[in-house]
């Protein structure tokens, strides 16, 4: 009577796999500027397809006048550099829609001595 040589191997059920804890989170947030509607000095409505604005690394949004004028290029929030802000197409806005969250500090631009 052989007939019982069965391998005894165990063959586990299932390895543990981390499949749960970090499985379908999609972080893909595209990094995307903000495009503010208006200018944080004087309020001036900056339309994200048509007026130019100027920016700083953070998004400080400022109105050509008051960039120039005003602020000398230099965001009076951060210190940094104000830069042109690029426009968005009209098409790419309806897909991506700017930022209607309206920011305006005037005393931040109020340092006029
Ligand atoms: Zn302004
Ligand atoms: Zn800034």
């Amino acid at each position: 009577m052989s007939s019982c040589c069965r391998p005894a191997t165990r063959l586990r059920p299932s390895p543990r796999r981390c499949g749960g804890h970090h499985a379908g989170k999609p972080s893909l947030v595209t990094p995307m500027l903000e495009l503010r509607p208006n200018c944080e000095c004087c309020d001036t409505d900056l339309p994200a397809d048509s007026a130019p604005a100027f920016i700083c690394s953070f998004e400080c949004t400022f109105c050509a006048a008051c960039a120039d004028a005003r602020l000398a290029f230099v965001c009076p929030n951060c210190g940094g550099e104000l830069v042109a802000r690029p426009r968005r197409p009209v098409a790419k806005l309806a897909v991506n829609p700017a930022s209607t969250l309206r920011v305006y500090k005037p005393h931040a631009c109020s340092r006029v001595s």
